[in-house]
């Protein structure tokens, strides 16, 4: 097969890996920078240039498109798909996933666990909006975060109250969530590829944080999972559209909840953290599914 991985960083580990595994597999395999793309939009013969050339030939497209290029990156995505090219995500549905509170709402309307969660866009009811997740301790998150920035953890009703008119103020969109205490700052990644999780890790956070993201400084370990956590796990892809996709949960005392469904999850902590060829797993999944 020709397969294509749209990434901007053909040297970072989760672009790198999967390369190799579709190397090992006997594809021809090219990186291609999305930014650098243009497309032609016509009916008849809709085309991706790159660098001056058409590109031509593929069979599969696997997107790796980071949130600060989700709008051209999944242009790009689309275009492709126009073209009539297998796209392992497709556009509309990393699209979907980079809005947090749009997945909550799917997710939700699907019966997911989640923690309960509120938003409002008028100052005049923070106080209930806060009694609305049970009061504190409670979590502040921007719609627009990543890798756990702009997440709070709001210890007081009073804190609660400065943080959500701070982000008032900078005219941010955020959610409010009840804080998940029992889950004692650590989460769960699940790796999804089709209707499996292939791998799970645990991760916990550094010292004095609550955010387990590895990019906070947390640790991770492989985790066995209960069939709940699983089904969970493989129910909140496929709500979102997803083939592959990171399906981060919390044990709270009410379930598993969901936190987030991300749509171009690295693959270098849970690699590491389990030892599995998750790369190999996406390309198999890409050969059983793309139309030859
Ligand atoms: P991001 O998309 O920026 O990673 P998340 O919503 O996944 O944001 O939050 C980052 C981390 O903060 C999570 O991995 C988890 O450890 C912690 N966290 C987030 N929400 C809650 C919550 N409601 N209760 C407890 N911990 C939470």
């Amino acid at each position: 097969m020709k397969i294509g991985i749209l990434s901007r960083r053909p040297q970072i580990y989760s672009t790198r890996r999967l390369e190799e595994a579709a190397q090992e597999h006997g594809h021809e395999v090219h990186v291609i920078d999305p930014l650098r793309c243009y497309v032609n939009i016509t009916s008849h013969s809709p085309a991706v240039y790159y660098r001056g050339e058409r590109l031509e030939g593929f069979d599969a497209i696997i997107p790796r498109i980071g949130a600060s290029i989700t709008f051209y990156g999944t242009a790009v995505v689309r275009q492709f798909e126009m073209m009539g090219v297998s796209t392992l995500n497709k556009s509309v549905a990393i699209n979907r996933s980079r809005d947090k509170l749009r997945s909550l709402q799917l997710l939700a309307q699907k019966g997911i666990g989640l923690p309960v969660t509120g938003f409002a866009h008028s100052t005049k009811f923070t106080r209930e909006l806060i009694d609305l997740v049970g009061g504190a301790p409670l979590v502040v998150k921007l719609l627009e975060g990543t890798q756990g920035l702009g997440v709070v953890l709001a210890e007081t009703d009073k804190a609660a109250e400065s943080v959500i008119e701070a982000f008032r103020g900078l005219k941010a969109n955020f959610l409010v969530q009840e804080y998940i205490g029992e889950s004692k700052g650590c989460d769960i990644r699940c790796f999804v590829v089709g209707k499996k999780v292939v791998a799970a890790m645990m991760r916990t956070c550094k010292e004095g944080e609550f955010r387990s993201n590895l990019h906070r400084g947390g640790t991770a370990i492989p985790v066995k999972i209960t069939p709940e956590e699983r089904s969970t796990a493989v129910r909140a892809a496929r709500i979102m559209g997803l083939n592959v996709a990171g399906v981060d949960i919390l044990r709270s005392n009410h379930g598993p909840v969901v936190l987030e469904v991300n749509s171009s999850p690295g693959l270098e902590g849970i690699e590491n953290a389990t030892g599995k060829d998750i790369a190999g797993s996406i390309i198999k999944f890409v050969e059983d599914n793309a139309a030859s």
